[in-house]
């Protein structure tokens, strides 16, 4: 998964599409994202036992890194992602858009 946390993203599909957002957590093995502000969803809980709150809940539900470019912090577009091997045989994130090393 080319998207990590505090990468800014805009969503591309679904119901928020056209929105931007921070990613506040990242599961890699389901390639899912938590985006600040997308995705909200309303939970109504019962109180039950002492830890549950009473109420609606807003929360942001996971989204899939298919539904959302990152917006690259160079170019300021959502753009598609390359990756980069550096000479100390590291790998960076490259923008193929605008060509530059985003990490
Ligand atoms: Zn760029």
């Amino acid at each position: 998964m080319k998207i990590k946390k505090d990468d800014t993203v805009v969503v591309i599909a679904g119901k928020d599409r056209g929105k931007k957002g921070k990613v506040h957590q990242s599961f890699h093995k389901e390639g899912r994202l938590v985006v600040e502000g997308i995705n909200i969803v309303k939970r109504h809980t019962k109180p039950r036992g002492t830890v549950r709150q009473a109420g609606i809940i807003e929360h942001e539900a996971k989204l899939h890194v298919s539904n959302v470019m990152l917006l690259c912090p160079k170019c300021n577009h959502p753009v598609r992602l390359g990756s980069h091997t550096l000479e100390d045989g590291n790998r960076v994130r490259v923008c193929r858009r605008c060509q530059e090393v985003i990490d």
